[in-house]
């Protein structure tokens, strides 16, 4: 019985490639490839271009699989590569797995690059806990139900699109997320590689190129949630009639966190830094009101009949961007108590707006099933 070995490629940067990588792709007699014209350059480039290639791919994936098998039986060394990345993740590859193992082979794993891990590590919010999506089905029930069972289960959604699919990406998700915070991750370990961050339904930093390879992650938990935990912090840090050991306790029960861990977290918010801390609080739930009205002044405008929602979108909200200007400004924070005061209040304020919205949304549907799965 033969071992087939599954390699993952670059998603961009050639030197990703692993030493490992190169070494079983250098020993092989066989590398099963996506497209191989596509990875022949890459093979060359790296002195791997002795063995004969084989395209796999996803339409004839299932039928390989016994000529694969017949290969390891004969004792030749085989490889499978997709285009770029992992195989078998949003790519060829789970199928000749499956079946190569049905037929009594094993399987080997060279792991490396792929664009979910990649988004995953400058991501820089909640993903302890996320779900995988892939790419979503581009219309239908199916692209909202999916991304609203992970949301609500609490969890950070991933998603793969193309760039210029984006911008319709971020509108769906806002309508089924609310303002949570998101980044989009493009052009992974590219020349142009860019986080843009920001919330749903407000505007990305930097703004939205139309070009590339992109991959969302958007948070778990909602912006009111995220803020209050960090406010919590801040206030607690803050909190001269407690003792610093019923602070860590009452800190590690409110956010279900170890108390050497509540400990840690109460002592980075201590000094300057809660004073940055209730600044960024506050940016954020910022962002989220203007993300909200925005989406009211076009829903507004939707129920006006206006011919062009997309002007009431991108209009000025009174007072949001100057407040958005105000907390940009490092000196403009120096009395962490009353920001504290007033990013509760900010918060009240979202949360507010949201369940208005939501209430509205409920009341103003229009019957319309956009079905097309069926
Ligand atoms: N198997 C690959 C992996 O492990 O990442 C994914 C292949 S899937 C067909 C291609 C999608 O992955 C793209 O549409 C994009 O969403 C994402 N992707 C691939 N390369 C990327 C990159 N360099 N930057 C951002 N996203 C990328």
């Amino acid at each position: 019985m033969g071992v087939l070995s599954i390699v993952a490629t670059p998603i961009g940067n050639v030197g990703d490639l692993s030493a490992r990588a190169i070494e079983v792709l250098k020993r092989a007699d066989v590398i099963c490839a996506e497209d191989t014209r596509h990875t022949r350059p890459l093979l060359e480039r790296v002195g791997a271009d002795g063995a004969r290639l084989m395209a796999v791919h996803a339409h004839n994936e299932r039928d390989k699989a016994p000529d694969i098998a017949a290969l390891l039986e004969a004792g030749q060394k085989v490889c499978f590569v997709s285009d770029a990345g992992c195989p078998g993740i949003s790519d060829p590859g789970g199928r000749i797995v499956e079946a190569v193992v049905a037929l009594g082979h094993t399987v080997e794993v060279i792991p490396g690059p792929s664009a979910l891990t990649a988004a995953l590590m400058g991501a820089g919010v909640d993903i302890a806990k996320l779900a995988f999506l892939g790419f979503l089905p581009r219309k239908g029930k199916e692209r909202e139900r999916l991304v609203r069972h992970a949301i609500d289960g609490g969890l950070a959604v991933v998603v793969y699109e193309a760039a210029n699919r984006t911008d319709e990406l971020l509108e769906d998700l806002f309508a089924w997320c609310g303002p949570r915070r998101v980044v989009v991750a493009r052009e992974l370990t590219k020349l142009h590689e860019t986080f843009h961050r920001g919330i749903l339904g407000g505007k990305l930093s930097p703004p939205l190129v139309d070009k590339g390879e992109v991959v969302v992650v958007v948070e778990g938990g909602d912006v009111v949630e995220h803020v209050t935990a960090a406010l919590d912090v801040v206030a607690l840090a803050n909190d001269a009639s407690l003792s610093p050991k019923e602070r860590a306790r009452r800190l590690a029960q409110a956010q279900g966190i170890s108390v050497r861990e509540a400990y840690a977290r109460l002592q980075q918010a201590q000094g300057k830094s809660d004073v940055a801390e209730v600044r960024r609080a506050l940016t954020l739930a910022a962002e989220a009101a203007v993300a909200l009205l925005s989406a009211d002044d076009t829903a507004r405008a939707a129920r006006q009949g206006d011919a062009d929602t997309s002007e009431a979108a991108g209009s000025d909200i009174p007072g949001a961007d100057a407040l958005l200007r105000l907390l940009a400004r490092p000196s403009s924070m120096s009395a962490p108590v009353e920001a504290l005061e007033a990013a509760r209040a900010l918060l009240g304020a979202v949360s507010a707006l949201d369940a208005l919205l939501e209430a509205i949304d409920g009341d103003g549907s229009d019957g319309t099933d956009d079905d097309d799965d069926a």
